[in-house]
């Protein structure tokens, strides 16, 4: 990465990790075989994948049989919610604060969108409400992509098996990796989406986790690719290079969460100083490489126009395809103010993140708001 930039958006995408990247580069060159054919140099492919696979599995706890590799997190969460109502019928549920690679899908199959509590959190009464013999899916996020919120999946779980006992539980897991061990989640879930492209391997790979026994309707068809779970010929560079990024992931997760904690508590001290900042939910709540203001009386694009001007990658977290700013359904949800969520910023921290990255974004930023109440002061004279 350029070294005058300040890349605080690990939440939209994490720089690949080295490692990963010579993982993969033998595949883009003299091992391109198709892994789904029958001669030895298809094998060789074969093999790698399976060896990916069992990578994959031994960190998320579960057995090999149950990784289907996928193109991306939002296909691993279509297949999992649109796949299992098409193959069993019933009733989708998922909370108001899903990525809307959730959300679409469920509102898509005319499902229930149950409330959020001000951290964002599914509000467990509301859940519970909606929770009856119908439902056959239901879809929680582990960890918010906008707050950094993390869901007492303990909680859900066991109000989805005592009310819902035909439910498959679907956990949205992308924001997760980088910060909780996703061996004490897998137990309490049925099914579970990841994107490599949030824990430092590439874009265009995604994972999902299905218990075995649990089948549901696939939703890419054609020539049959895992077990007929997911057509498509393998992105086997791709495929290893992600086994290599979550293997790495997993196993400094412990030092990194300590580490990214030291450098939120002083990006909080720094922004908090800001007039207006008001912090969107407590560490207590979130995970530590996401942090969230809103600003009163700034608007997030004048403010991200500055912050890139001054070579600072942030986010308001509500961007869509087009780059154009929407209001964020999750803040909304929360019933933040829409006065305050047009102040909203997210400043996302990861793998690459320095002390003196969190020092340049605070100054930044500051000098940004500045910039922006000075001339606000200046129109009002
Ligand atoms: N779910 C969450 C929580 C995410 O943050 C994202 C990406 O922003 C996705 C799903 C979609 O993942 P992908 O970009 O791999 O499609």
């Amino acid at each position: 990465m350029s070294l005058d930039l300040v890349y605080l958006d690990h939440a939209a995408t994490t720089p690949m990790r080295p490692e990963a990247v010579q993982a993969m580069l033998p595949f883009l060159t003299e091992v391109f075989a198709n892994p789904s054919g029958s001669h030895r140099f298809a094998r060789q492919a074969r093999q790698c994948i399976d060896e990916a696979r069992d990578v994959v599995a031994d960190v998320i706890g579960c057995k090999p049989g149950e990784v289907i590799f996928t193109g991306c997190g939002t296909e691993s969460d279509n297949s999992a919610i649109t796949g299992i109502i098409r193959r069993r019928g019933g009733v989708a549920v998922c909370s108001a604060a899903e990525h809307h690679a959730v959300l679409n899908c469920v509102e898509h199959a005319g499902g229930r969108v149950v409330a959020v509590d001000s951290n964002g959190a599914i509000d467990l009464r509301a859940l519970e409400a909606v929770l009856d013999a119908e439902v056959s899916s239901v879809s929680v996020m582990a960890v918010n992509n906008e707050i950094g919120t993390v869901t007492d999946l303990v909680a859900v779980s066991r109000l989805v098996r005592k009310l819902a006992p035909r439910a498959v539980l679907h956990t949205d897991a992308v924001q997760a990796v980088c910060w909780i061990d996703l061996r004490t989640l897998w137990p309490l879930v049925d099914t579970m989406a990841l994107s490599a492209h949030k824990f430092g391997g590439p874009k265009g790979v995604g994972i999902l986790i299905v218990r075995e026994g649990i089948t549901f309707e696939p939703t890419v068809l054609g020539g049959g690719q895992e077990r007929d779970r997911r057509s498509g010929t393998h992105n086997v560079g791709g495929i290893v290079a992600t086994a290599e990024a979550l293997r790495l992931t997993d196993l400094a997760r412990k030092d990194e969460v300590q580490r990214i904690n030291v450098l939120r508590t002083a990006l909080i001290a720094g922004i908090s100083r800001i007039e207006g900042a008001q912090r969107t939910v407590s560490s207590e709540v979130s995970v530590p490489g996401i942090v969230h203001f809103c600003l009163q009386g700034i608007e997030s694009e004048s403010l991200l126009y500055l912050l890139d001007e001054a070579m600072v990658c942030a986010s308001a977290a509500s961007a869509c395809a087009s780059g154009a700013m929407e209001p964020s359904h999750v803040l909304a949800a929360m019933g933040i103010s829409s006065e305050l969520t047009a102040g909203a910023l997210r400043l996302s921290m990861g793998h690459t993140t320095t002390h003196s990255d969190v020092t340049r974004a605070i100054s930044a930023i500051t000098d940004a708001t500045d910039r922006i109440r000075s001339v606000q002061n200046r129109r009002s004279l």
